[in-house]
């Protein structure tokens, strides 16, 4: 089975945690190798979420020109490409690439630009999901979320996403910015589960209404939970190699993936962040294969998983829809 060949979506990849060294080289030359493996990529195991996301601050530093941003929109296809994405949605957070000067919206207007750029010049369809983060007040959140209705109705933008440590801050503060989103009729997704414990995926839900969980691995700790996320058909994002560097799961053959997938919660796969974590989506299906014995038509449920629950336009999900039919024919012959 070609793994590699086989054609993909992914929905949840952090477009600021995905630099290859090359990129961040030529946005900094004086970032050597050396430096790139010591400060940009963590360890396999961190000690927990808020320790892996330490890393993600060097990225910042770096991603504060239109050019640095430009190139990581390339740096992101270029990853993709290698791995058979046929749809994807990055994500990232616009307020904090501020630091030289651009304004938020230019942030966001360089990257949907650029994406659509990418899009064209690679045959990759690609939707943008705006970040707000745990720590910022309701201010900031709010004016994420006045972004992402800004920029949805010119370009690549969809949906609004909180990251961030969610052990250590809850989503109230957040929660007027998903009200704002979800009656402009646009997206929402929600990390959760991954830091925090089953009650942070209760919360998500009863406070957002999202249809989408970022991770919300730890799902599994709670009958109850597990019986809602399959009854109403939420989506949960899975990052298998960074579940376990965070540490929210202990080793990847223990890994609730394959439970999940089983019992009928609707699981897609993802990188999360392809750069900080050292992982390319092949991989992680090679590792699910080698660990649970995925076959095919596993492939195949959580790749339509991934398009039931994706932001795109329905012209684009009828796209996918045929890159997939033919995709998992042609292998499957
Ligand atoms: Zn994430």
């Amino acid at each position: 089975m070609d793994l590699k060949a086989l054609p993909k979506l992914e929905l949840h990849s952090h477009l600021d945690c995905g630099l290859s060294h090359d990129a961040v080289r030529r946005i900094d030359p004086a970032i050597s190798r050396e430096d790139y493996d010591r400060d940009f990529v963590a360890p396999a195991k961190c000690a927990s979420l808020a320790d892996y996301l330490s890393y993600t601050l060097n990225y910042r530093a770096v991603l504060q020109t239109e050019r640095a941003l430009r190139i990581a929109v390339a740096d992101a296809f270029a990853q993709l490409a290698a791995d058979g994405v046929v749809y994807a949605e990055l994500r990232f957070a616009p307020l904090v690439h501020l630091e030289k000067g651009l304004s938020a919206d230019d942030v966001v207007r360089t990257v949907s630009d650029e994406t659509v750029r990418q899009s064209e010049a690679t045959g990759i369809d690609a939707a943008l999901i705006l970040c707000t983060l745990r720590h910022f007040d309701t201010a900031d959140s709010l004016r994420t979320a006045r972004l992402v209705e800004r920029h949805a109705r010119s370009g690549p933008v969809v949906a609004l996403d909180i990251a961030g440590d969610e052990d250590a801050y809850p989503l109230d503060p957040h929660v007027p910015a998903f009200e704002l989103v979800r009656a402009a009729g646009l997206g929402v997704t929600v990390h959760a589960g991954e830091g925090g414990g089953p009650e942070s995926v209760w919360e998500a839900l009863d406070k957002t209404a999202t249809r989408r969980i970022g991770h919300g691995v730890r799902s599994i700790e709670d009958a109850a939970l597990l019986a809602r996320l399959e009854r109403e058909q939420i989506h949960l994002e899975i990052c298998p190699t960074c579940n376990v560097q965070t540490d929210a799961v202990r080793t990847l053959r223990q890994h609730p993936v394959d439970r999940l997938h089983r019992s009928g919660v609707r699981v897609g796969i993802s990188t999360d962040t392809r750069a900080v974590t050292d992982v390319r989506l092949t991989q992680e299906y090679e590792r699910l294969r080698d660990a649970f014995g995925w076959t095919l038509a596993d492939f195949e449920q959580i790749n339509r998983n991934a398009l039931a629950a994706a932001f795109a336009a329905e012209p684009v999900k009828r796209r996918i829809v045929g890159a997939l039919d033919q995709g998992f024919a042609e292998v499957s012959a």
